[in-house]
Order: structure tokens, then C-alpha cells, then sequence
């Protein structure tokens, strides 16, 4: 993509609005544009990440059998009548009336709309499990929309839902969820820490949120510190399921609202750890909640009708663009992990005009464009100072800076956005550095 053809509205200044550093570098890199109260347009660059974190979380998904479908955002009141939940909701679902005055409302979550949908189909537990999940927009009237994209009121969420015909089998597919979402959150670069959550009235220990640790979060967490540093599982065979699981679940991680001051006195001093943690994901199983009260039931290998047992489990897709720059940014602005980084380098021409130094800028662009990185050229006739402070905010991985005096020694500079790092090196040189972090 070439800057002069793109749309990137970058700001100077920071929104005075905006107080924590994801919301303050999502407006100033021109990632989002705020509509009104907790709802957002997403600009090009914004779209591109939320885009390439909803692929990974696709694809960890469709890795453990999930299958994809698509409810709609707005949904009738009758089924959410029939659990009774259209009243237990409250003033954080958004109701509207069609023309005909039929309630409707805009889905906060897709329990009941799902249920109803499996029992016009599902009849025999011969049709079981089955483990569906969507990737659509949600709306829940927060009392206090904050944080930028981080809590909006419309959120792009993906909500999986699985059906069973016991709790046995149920549990097998809350475990494959679980290590579903230690994979997905490894590779968005972040370091997820499942925690103990309240399961309500169902008991048990079947309900996790995963947290992402940074000093802006709103939950107060405390775990054992050797959880944080925990690699992502990657495939896990069905015998090792429920050892893997286990391993994550026995040491201590909590958020206040679960926590236990006697029981985290129990582990050791030097790895009790008190922070702060963003909410990035939850799952949950919740028996027959719904399947009882929408009267969802298949017939068993006795013969006899079961309500299907059932668990959802969310992550919330467009958070996540926030609690990733909450994991990275420093002082300039963003550091996107290579994952989900809107562009994969960005090419600096210091001297728009300049014959050699023009060629040499489209050579790069063309070559790294074939190599699959998706260069962002900046071919803007700005100032120097100006192009690198721009960079630097939107956090590509690479820059790549060509200018007049290189050249004519025969370098471009190479900057890594991590680390601050800068080598001089030939075009060549610098193309297949790039290619090579992408492999
Ligand atoms: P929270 O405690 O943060 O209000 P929740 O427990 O109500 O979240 P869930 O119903 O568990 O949320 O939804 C699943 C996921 O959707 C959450 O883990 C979170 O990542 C995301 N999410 C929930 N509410 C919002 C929101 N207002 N804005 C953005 N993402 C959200
Ligand atoms: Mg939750």
C-alpha cells in the first residue's frame, strides 16, 4: 500500500479524552474514529487488525473442530422470554420495536437464539456433540463505556457453543475450548492467564476467564506466578486433554472477585503475584440453563429424552486490538507483534523527488510486496522527522529508510520497532532480513 493512497488520519495530539495508552494510540494512529459513546467506526488500519485477530481466533477455533455459522445481530424477545432472561437482562440490552411493534432487541449474546435453533434440528444424541461458533457484533448498553475499544458498547465478539448429551462429554469440549484459547492468545503475541470464575448457579469449577496482565486493566488479579510464563500448548491429543488442563488449573489465579486471601497464602511468597489484568476471554459451562427451559432435548442411547447439556464460550475480538496495545506500545507509540501487524514493514522515502532514491524505494516495495509482507510505502512528501514520528506510532515490526546519502553508498537503514535497533545494510540485504522474519 503507498501512504498517498491510503487513508490514515493521524492525529498530533492526544485526545484529551482518552486516558489510557491503547485508546490514546488507537485515535492518534487513526485506527478508529469514535461515533458516539462506546461505538466505533473502524478506520482502514484499525480494520485491518481487527480483521487479522479474528482470523487467528477462526482458525484456533476451526483447529479444534468448531464449526462457523452466523446469527444475526438483532434478535426476536420471544426467545429471550422464554428463558426469562428478557427481564433478568436488564438496561444494558438495547430493545427496539419493528413496525408491527414486535420487540426485538440487538444480541448481547446468543444463547437463547442458538438453543432455539438447535432444538428445530437436533433430535438423537447420535448428532452429538456439536460445537458451533460466530464471529458477529454485540451491543450491551454499558453503564460506562470506556477505555476506547476496550469496553464500547458495540464489540465484535466470537461466542462458541457446545452441545452435549452429558456433562462428561461436555467437560471434553470445555477442555478443547480451554487449550483453544491458550493457542489463540500465544500467537496474538500475549501472555493469557486462565482464571477461576464465578459459575453461578451451576457450581463446579467449569468456568475460566482469561486475563492479559497490564497495569490499565480493570480487574484486580492474583496467581501464581509460574502461569504467566506457561508456553501455548499447541495440539493436544484427547488423552492428554484433561492432564494439560489440569496443569493450568491447579495453581491459584483469581480476579477479586473470586479471590480467596487464605487460599493464596498457600502458595509460595516468592511466586504470589498481585496486577492487574484485561478480560479477554471467558468460557463456561452451564448444563441444561437453556436447554431445560426452551425444552431442548435429544433422545439418549436409553431411549429416553435429555436436555443437551451446553457451554459458551467468548473472546472478544475487537478488545483484544486494545489489550494488545496495552501489552505493547512504548512512549512513540505501538509495537504490533508480527501476527496481526497491519502492514508487515514500512518503507521510508526521506526524499520523495529524488530520482535514485525513488527506484530504489519502488524496487523494495515491489520485491517485498511479492515476498507477502505487505509493505506500507510511505511516498508522502513530508518531512523527515514527520515520517518517523508516524511510523513509529502506527508500530510496524520494520522500517526501512532510503534516503540520498545511503544510497550513495549503496544503504538503506533497517529499523526493528521492538528493540529501537538500527542497521545499515544493501537494499538486497534488507529485503531478505525482512523476508526472513516472516517465515
Ligand atoms: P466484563 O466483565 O469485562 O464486562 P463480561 O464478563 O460481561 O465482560 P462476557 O459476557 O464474558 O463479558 O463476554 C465475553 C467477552 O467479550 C469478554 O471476555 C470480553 O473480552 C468481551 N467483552 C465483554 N463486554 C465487552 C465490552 N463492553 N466491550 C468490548 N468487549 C467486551
Ligand atoms: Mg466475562
Amino acid at each position: 500500500m503507498r501512504l498517498s493512497n491510503y487513508f490514515l488520519p493521524v492525529l498530533k495530539e492526544t485526545p484529551a479524552d482518552a486516558t489510557i495508552a491503547s485508546h490514546q494510540f488507537m485515535l492518534r494512529a487513526g485506527m478508529v474514529k469514535q461515533d458516539s459513546a462506546g461505538i466505533y467506526i473502524w478506520l482502514p488500519l484499525g480494520f485491518k487488525v481487527l480483521k487479522k485477530i479474528e482470523q487467528i481466533v477462526r482458525e484456533e477455533q476451526n483447529r479444534i473442530g468448531a464449526v462457523e455459522m452466523l446469527m444475526p445481530t438483532i434478535q426476536s424477545a420471544n426467545h429471550w422470554k422464554e428463558t426469562g432472561r428478557y427481564d433478568a437482562y436488564g438496561p444494558e440490552m438495547l430493545r427496539i420495536t419493528d413496525r408491527g411493534d414486535r420487540e426485538l432487541l440487538y444480541g448481547p449474546t446468543n444463547e437463547d437464539m442458538i438453543t432455539d435453533m438447535f432444538r428445530s434440528y437436533v433430535r438423537s444424541y447420535k448428532d452429538l456433540p456439536q460445537n458451533l461458533y460466530h464471529i458477529q457484533w454485540k451491543f450491551r448498553d454499558e453503564r460506562r463505556p470506556r477505555f476506547g475499544v476496550m469496553r464500547g458498547r458495540e464489540f465484535l465478539m466470537k461466542d462458541a457453543y457446545t452441545f452435549d448429551i452429558d456433562p462428561e462429554a461436555s467437560r471434553v469440549a470445555y477442555n478443547k475450548q480451554f487449550i483453544a484459547y491458550l493457542n489463540t492468545f500465544a500467537r496474538l503475541g500475549l501472555k493469557a492467564v486462565p482464571m477461576r470464575a464465578d459459575t453461578g448457579p451451576i457450581g463446579g469449577d467449569l468456568s475460566h476467564e482469561f486475563l492479559i496482565l497490564a497495569e490499565t486493566g480493570e480487574s484486580e488479579v492474583f496467581c501464581h506466578k509460574d502461569l504467566v510464563d506457561m508456553s501455548a500448548p499447541g495440539v493436544v491429543s484427547a488423552a492428554d486433554l484433561q492432564d494439560v488442563v489440569n496443569t493450568r488449573t491447579s495453581l491459584y489465579a483469581r480476579t477479586d472477585e473470586m479471590h480467596e486471601a487464605d487460599e493464596f497464602a498457600k502458595v509460595p511468597e516468592d511466586k504470589q503475584l498481585t496486577a492487574r489484568g484485561i478480560e479477554v476471554g471467558h468460557i463456561f459451562y452451564f448444563g441444561d440453563k437453556y436447554s431445560k427451559a426452551m425444552n431442548a432435548s435429544v433422545q439418549g442411547p436409553d431411549g429416553k429424552p435429555h436436555n443437551v447439556m451446553m457451554g459458551s464460550y467468548g473472546i472478544g475480538v475487537s478488545r483484544l486490538v486494545g489489550g494488545i496495545i496495552e501489552a505493547g506500545h512504548d512512549e512513540n507509540g505501538i509495537i504490533w507483534p508480527k501476527s496481526v501487524t497491519p502492514f508487515g514493514a514500512g518503507i521510508i522515502n526521506l526524499k520523495v523527488g529524488d530520482e535514485a532514491v525513488d527506484a530504489a524505494c519502488e524496487d523494495i516495495y515491489n520485491q517485498l510486496s511479492a515476498a507477502g509482507i505487505d509493505p506500507l510505502y510511505d511516498d508522502k512528501n513530508d518531512r523527515g522527522g514527520q515520517k518517523f514520528a508516524r511510523m513509529d506510532l502506527i508500530g510496524l515490526p520494520y522500517q526501512i529508510t532510503i534516503g540520498p546519502r545511503g544510497l550513495k553508498n549503496g544503504v538503506v537503514d533497517v529499523k526493528t520497532r521492538a528493540t529501537g535497533e538500527k542497521q545499515e545494510m544493501s537494499p538486497q540485504a534488507a529485503i531478505a532480513f525482512i523476508s526472513e522474519q516472516f517465515v
